[in-house]
């Protein structure tokens, strides 16, 4: 089985279990939803929300 473990969508950054941590968020991007690893979420929480809204709403 090869391992297939979470990847960062926005900086490339690999999980270190093979399932996504909790403090991991998903986004949509251009190839559907991607994972965004904790960090990303922390720097990019606000420009997500905005965007889910500008788009949804
Ligand atoms: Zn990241």
């Amino acid at each position: 089985m090869a391992e297939q473990r979470p990847v960062c969508g926005v900086c490339g950054t690999t999980a270190e279990s093979d399932d996504a941590p909790l403090t991991w968020s998903t986004q949509l991007g251009r190839r559907g939803v991607e994972l965004v690893c904790d960090r990303c979420t922390r720097e990019n929480v606000r420009a997500i929300e905005g965007k889910l809204e500008s788009e949804w709403w």
